[in-house]
């Protein structure tokens, strides 16, 4: 399988990135992907001074996938999350949304063993590990946006249901596309309220192709049991809106619903929910159930 090393990163989504590696759609690659802090800090006596803020939110590539022309829907199967055997959080005054932290702090957890051993001061908890992506994206189609910024790019939307065995759609706005990820996360919960999830270094299996599929808002997730419009933005309110928003028209334009039965269905089993709220945008996502549309007849977004 066609692999690029951890040392092959980036820090910033752009069209003028040069590709590190070349796949042909459907082909299985693997990248390996550094921690958000690039593997920095490894013990918990590892203190802010020794992290370099330049080398904060590596994303392993870019890969450019043979075939895809600007302006086509690509779809990114994540097959495959090998975790390290450590994760490590930081407390960071001034950063994430928890205004009441004072004082940074490092913890190193273990999870070779296939859950997250969680030392606190009252004792230790063992917490089942759900592997995710953090930032993941395609190129924009102009400027430079540094891996910590979510967008309609895809970047560091920190959606925790980006994980084994889920496809990500984004719009490729160059040739090849320019794909990369990074930052995954052993476990993380809705909000990403601290700055960070269990940041571990990982190997991620992956596969791209070119879809025809109707025109789908993006960044949109399919997972075995959810459709998924993710939506990024200044402020939550914008970010809900548009997430609502993309989720309304996908039900109309790909799925054929009648307006206030696509209103109606979203009400009734439709879910709204925070992905993060740390980024320098704040990141929302809509969630559908796939049952319901199948119910419908709506045979799946690629046929
Ligand atoms: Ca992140
Ligand atoms: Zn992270």
């Amino acid at each position: 399988m066609k692999t690029l090393e951890n040392d092959k990163v980036f820090y910033a989504f752009s069209p003028d990135m040069t590709p590190q590696l070349t796949v042909k759609q459907g082909e299985l690659f693997l990248l390996e992907t550094r921690d958000c802090f690039a593997n920095q800090l490894c013990s918990n006596e590892d203190t802010l001074e020794e992290l370099d803020w330049d080398r904060i939110n590596p994303a392993t590539g870019p890969v450019a996938i043979e075939g895809v022309k600007a302006g086509d829907m690509v779809r990114i199967d994540i097959k495959k999350i090998e975790l390290s055997g450590r994760s490590v959080m930081t407390t960071i005054p001034g950063a994430g949304a928890i205004q009441g932290i004072s004082q940074f702090s490092t913890r190193v957890f273990d999870n070779s063993r296939g859950t997250l051993l969680v030392e606190t001061a009252k004792g230790t908890l063992e917490l089942p590990l759900k592997p995710m992506i953090g930032v993941i994206g395609l190129a924009p189609p102009e400027g430079s946006i540094p891996n910590g910024t979510p967008g309609k790019h895809g970047g560091n939307m920190d959606c925790k249901l980006i994980g084994e065995n889920t496809s990500l759609y984004l719009r490729a706005s160059v040739d090849g596309g320019l794909f990369g990820c990074g930052d995954v996360h052993a476990l993380m919960g809705d909000g990403e309220v601290l700055v960070c999830g269990a940041e571990t270094p990982a190997k991620v299996t992956l596969a791209a192709s070119v879809v025809e599929a109707a025109p789908l808002p993006v960044p949109f997730l399919e997972t075995d049991s959810l459709f998924v419009a993710i939506a990024t933005a200044r402020s939550a309110e914008e970010a809900f809106k548009t997430a609502i928003d993309h989720m309304f028209s996908f039900l109309i334009e790909t799925a054929g619903l009648e307006e206030g039965d696509a209103g109606r269905l979203m009400t009734l089993v439709g879910e709204l929910k925070f992905c993060q709220v740390v980024d320098p945008e704040v990141t929302i996502r809509f969630e559908f159930p796939k049952s319901v549309l199948a119910e419908l007849g709506f045979p799946g977004i690629t046929q």
